[in-house]
C-alpha cells in the first residue's frame, strides 16, 4: 500500500512536539559545566611524598605509559653502631595521557596511596607530545582530588589518623617551651647569692679594711 503522502512529514512533526516538552539532557558544553561524580576518571594525580619507588604501578600499567626514573641514596645509620640504608629518590614520574586507557590499575595496585583520580578532565593538547605530564604537573592535579567520602557514623578511625595525631601531639610536646618551676629557680638563685655574715654591720663595713690592712705588710715589705 502506498503511503498516504505528507505522512512522513506528520510523523516528524509529532516527535518534534512530543519532544519540545520535555526536559533537556545536553549540556551546552563549554558555556555549562558539567556535574560529574566525585568518582570520575578524568586525570591521575601524584602525591610524590608517599610514593617510595616500588615501580609497581609501571609494572601493572598495561598501555606501559608510566615512566619513572630513579637512583638510590645512602642513609648514615640513625643510631650509633647501626647499619647504613639506602632508599630509592624519585627522578622522573610520568604519565602518558595519550596512551592511558583510564583503566585505574595503577591506582588500584599502588600500595601506598601516591596515585589518586581527580575528575578534571579539560587538559586537551593540539600537540600529543603534551599529553605526557610530568611529576610536577602530575603533582598539581593533586589539588583538584576531591576530599574522600566521609565515614559511616560509629565506624572506627583510620589508623593514618590516629597516627598523624599523635605524631602532631609529639612535635607540639617538643617544641612547646619547658615548664618553669619557680620555686627550684628561686632556690637555684638563693644558692648562687654570696651569704652575709652573721653579726653586727660594722664587721661588714671593716672587711674592705681589713684587706687594706693585709696589703700593708707587703707595701712595708716593698718599702
Ligand atoms: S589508568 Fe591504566 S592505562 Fe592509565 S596509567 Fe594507570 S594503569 Fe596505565
Ligand atoms: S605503585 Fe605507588 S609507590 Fe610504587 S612507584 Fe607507583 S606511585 Fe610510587
Amino acid at each position: 500500500m502506498a503511503p498516504i503522502p505528507g505522512s512522513g512529514l506528520a510523523k516528524g512533526l509529532a516527535v518534534t512536539l512530543r519532544t519540545m516538552t520535555k526536559k533537556s539532557v545536553t549540556a551546552q558544553y563549554p558555556d555549562a559545566q558539567p556535574d560529574l561524580p566525585p568518582r570520575t576518571r578524568g586525570v591521575i594525580g601524584l602525591f610524590e611524598e608517599n610514593c617510595t619507588v616500588c615501580m609497581l604501578c609501571a609494572r601493572e600499567c598495561p598501555d606501559w605509559c608510566i615512566y619513572i626514573d630513579s637512583h638510590k641514596e645512602t642513609v648514615p645509620a640513625a643510631t650509633p653502631g647501626g647499619r647504613e640504608r639506602s632508599r630509592n629518590v624519585l627522578d622522573r614520574f610520568a604519565i602518558d595521557f595519550s596512551l592511558c586507557m583510564y583503566c585505574g590499575i595503577c591506582i588500584e595496585v599502588c600500595p601506598f596511596d601516591a596515585l589518586f583520580w581527580s575528575p578534571e578532565f579539560e587538559y586537551a593538547e593540539t600537540d600529543i607530545r603534551d599529553l605526557t605530564h610530568e611529576r610536577d604537573k602530575l603533582r598539581e592535579w593533586m589539588w583538584t582530588v576531591p576530599a574522600p567520602p566521609a565515614l559511616d557514623p560509629g565506624a572506627e578511625e583510620p589508623k593514618e589518623l590516629v597516627t598523624a595525631r599523635k605524631t602532631a601531639d609529639k612535635l607540639a610536646a617538643q617544641q612547646a617551651p619547658p615548664a618553669t618551676e619557680p620555686h627550684a629557680d628561686e632556690q637555684a638563685r638563693a644558692a648562687e647569692r654570696p651569704t652575709r655574715p652573721q653579726g653586727d654591720s660594722k664587721q661588714q663595713t671593716d672587711q674592705p679594711t681589713s684587706q687594706t690592712d693585709q696589703s700593708k705588710p707587703g707595701q712595708e715589705g716593698r718599702e
